[in-house]
């Protein structure tokens, strides 16, 4: 006869307290997401940026709002067993996909807040929006709807001045998450000084797109002013050193960054790679290797960075906690847990 009872119930509970307390740490916010791209892990490099772009853009067509509740179901699933527990999705294929990616994180039961973005040129077509109005109207319809939305122009390429300005002026307006990419590439900045006269930060600048909810997505290729207007502003860098690794992008000036005591978020971006800890040990290494010094962060801001930056950038207030693994053969003998951790770890000492 099974055991049952209340008096079976009490033992089970106790049984399971005994052992060391599990090492829990705040879970990883993942604050710059392109699940789809998940899809292009090894597949058709192309000789540059540009020309892995076309692959992407090629890709984005395709996405339908079936394959968008299934495939992100099953990239969240990825980023959830890796750490993550909240993610920012820069969305850019459209609304009715846009609810498929609030659905798929749901499923994966990870936090999401969908950074809609607005698109006024360039790209294909699916990512256009007619008008600066129409593209708001999508955003206050998701708002509607219970989503955790963000304003995110994609580009300067994409934008121009004047949905800058109104794109600026509406998140400020609603207290809103603004996310933009900028400074990726050298290109993007050569063709915005063509046009405006000035860096693509600098624009972002004088539309009023910067401000303590602002997230600069990659700045790569930011120059000291344009750090200067992100310090000034209060506005955070988020870097993605893996997939800034895979596009060739280059390096992020970390020194530079810390130096103006400019907050930094991480995301995973492409998805080349899920792994938080490989995310912030790119950044730890590429400050080592510009600096030729071991301590430029200390173990708690990297941590910081991969968690509570990320959630500030996404104006969340709370996300789930993870547990370490500290029996896993990667943290034996270890003296600290913690440093170890973004030192010498994979995502596969992590657990929800
Ligand atoms: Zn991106």
């Amino acid at each position: 006869m099974p055991p049952c009872g209340e008096g079976y119930g009490r033992r089970l509970r106790m049984l399971s307290r005994v052992g060391p307390p599990p090492v829990l740490i705040p879970g990883f916010v993942n604050a710059h997401c392109h699940a789809f791209q998940r899809a292009l892990r090894g597949r058709t490099e192309g000789g540059d940026f540009w020309a892995w772009r076309e692959s992407m853009l090629e890709l984005a067509a395709a996405q339908t709002p079936e394959l968008v509740r299934t495939e992100y179901a099953a990239v969240y699933r990825e980023l959830r067993s890796a750490g993550y527990t909240a993610v920012g999705e820069f969305h850019y294929l459209g609304l009715a996909e846009a609810h498929a990616a609030v659905e798929a994180a749901a499923e994966a039961e990870i936090e999401l807040v969908l950074l809609h973005v607005a698109y006024a040129r360039g790209g294909i077509e699916r990512f256009r929006q007619e008008s600066v109005a129409a593209y708001l109207h999508e955003v206050e319809e998701l708002r509607a709807a219970g989503v955790r939305v963000g304003v995110a122009p994609h580009s300067v390429r994409a934008c121009p001045r004047d949905w800058l300005e109104e794109l600026g002026r509406h998140a400020a307006e609603h207290e809103l998450p603004l996310h933009v990419h900028a400074d990726e590439q050298p290109r993007e900045i050569e063709e915005c000084l063509a046009e405006h006269g000035l860096r693509p930060i600098e624009l972002l600048d004088e539309c009023g797109c910067l401000g303590p909810r602002t997230t600069v997505v990659h700045a790569t290729h930011a120059d000291g002013h344009e750090l200067d207007l992100l310090a000034a502003a209060g506005s955070r860098i988020c870097a993605c050193p893996t997939t800034e690794a895979n596009l060739g992008d280059g390096f992020l000036p970390v020194e530079r960054v810390l130096h103006r005591g400019i907050a930094l978020c991480i995301g995973s971006d492409s998805n080349v790679r899920i792994d938080p800890l490989e995310e912030l040990r790119e950044l730890d290494g590429i400050a080592r290797r510009q600096s030729g010094r071991r301590d430029v962060f200390a173990v708690d801001d990297l941590l910081a960075i991969g968690a509570a930056n990320g959630g500030s950038s996404l104006g969340l207030e709370g996300w789930p906690r993870i547990r370490v693994d500290d029996e896993h053969p990667q943290l034996r003998g270890v003296a600290d847990v913690r440093a170890a951790l973004v030192a010498g770890c994979s995502a596969d000492v992590l657990s929800a």
